[in-house]
């Protein structure tokens, strides 16, 4: 186990910061995932809590001892790359042996540790064999167990998964989170993958440019984004957003004007007036999954269908780009896509209000 604490952590390459001021904490056993476009800095993240990189300011520490000159060997750690990084001469058994050789540990020893490993990661028919003989979920999953027979305090995972078909890796993810429910170890693990990082995390982490943006719980980040960013981030097929202006403050409300929305505009819960006034533009937003393609909602909004797409159980209608924003709804159950225009519904408690730098405004 290890609780890790990053404190005013800055990373620059020459004049380029890649990470810009990072304070996070990560409990004893949690599985965290780091997520972001490419290029957020998520990898560098990891590779300074590996120690394979340095940081240019800040601190980092593992149950409260400062990792500054640390190496990579003396973290208790053990990571796991995309790129699987196996010894092509060595057995799956060698393989996954190795790091306790190095240190060591005698051979009867490190029989049992990479038998036990070979039985959680179910590869014992494997272990005799070379890595040019496996498939790539096999050899990601011996990847796997020589992080495991080194039973590490934490566990660092960079895009395991990136490398396996879509399947492989849906399967993979299955067996991610049941080693973790097995070992409760700590795992940080990262990926562009928001489908990924959801169904993994117990914790969400979501870096932008080298900053973050909101760290919580799947279920949080996906109800209540602090941001566009976010909000826009999270969630298949994502968020729609329609441009509206201003139209009336209330104490705990806004009104709300949306070009082709009937009646006019949408009144909306707003904790104080978040800072607008009357005219300013806003988003509104709304999940393809919260739009009611009955004639409910206490707001109506027309669609015209440009295209559907059918998934089985459900189906998504998306809209033409139009004067407020583009639009998906997902209606379950449908088979045949209705033609031409259809009318929506809006339910006012699942709408989010997003100022024009960003910020979420809404009560919920
Ligand atoms: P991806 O998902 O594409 O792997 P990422 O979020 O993991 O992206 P990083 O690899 O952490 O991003 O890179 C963050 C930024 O830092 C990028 O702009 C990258 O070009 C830059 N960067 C990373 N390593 C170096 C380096 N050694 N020298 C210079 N710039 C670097």
């Amino acid at each position: 186990m290890s609780h890790v604490e990053l404190a005013g952590v800055v990373k620059r390459f020459g004049t380029f910061a890649a990470l810009r001021g990072i304070d996070l904490e990560m409990p004893d056993g949690a599985f965290t995932v780091f997520v972001g476009p490419s290029g957020c800095g998520k990898s560098t993240l990891l590779r300074l809590i590996c120690g394979l990189e340095v940081p240019s300011e800040g601190t980092i520490r593992f149950d409260g001892r400062d990792m500054r000159g640390v190496p990579p060997a003396g973290r208790k750690l053990a990571m796991v790359f995309q790129s699987y990084a196996l010894y092509p001469h060595m057995s799956v058994a060698d393989n996954m042996g190795f790091a306790l050789r190095m240190s060591g540990v005698p051979k009867a020893e490190r029989a049992v540790q990479v038998a036990r490993a070979a039985e959680i990661l179910q590869i014992t028919r494997l272990l005799e064999r070379r890595p040019k003989e496996l498939s790539g979920g096999q050899r990601q999953r011996v990847a796997i167990g020589r992080a495991i027979v080194r039973a590490p305090s934490l566990f660092l995972f960079d895009e395991p998964l990136s490398n396996l078909d879509a399947e492989l890796r849906v399967e993979m993810r299955f067996e991610l989170a049941e080693l973790h429910r097995r070992l409760r170890t700590s795992m940080i693990y990262v990926t562009h993958d928001q489908v990924e990082a959801m169904t993994l995390a117990d914790r969400i982490v979501v870096l932008h440019d080298g900053l973050i943006e909101q760290v919580g719980s799947p279920a949080e980040l996906y109800e209540r984004p602090v941001n566009r960013f976010v909000a826009n981030f999270i969630g298949s097929p994502r968020m729609n957003f329609l441009s509206g202006r201003v139209a009336a403050l209330h104490p705990d409300a806004i009104e709300v004007s949306i070009p082709g929305i009937d009646p006019g505009g949408l009144t909306l819960p707003l904790r104080g007036n978040g800072g607008l006034k009357v005219g300013d533009s806003v988003e509104i937003g709304v999940r393809p999954d919260e739009l009611l393609l009955a004639e409910g909602g206490a707001v109506r909004l027309p669609m015209k269908v440009e295209f559907s797409e059918y998934i089985g159980g459900a189906m998504y209608l998306h809209a033409p780009k139009q004067e407020a924003g583009r639009l998906t709804v997902r209606c379950p159950g449908v088979q045949a896509p209705p033609n031409g225009t259809i009318t929506l519904g809006i339910e006012r408690d699942r709408c989010h209000v997003f100022a024009m730098d960003g910020r979420r405004l809404s009560v919920t």
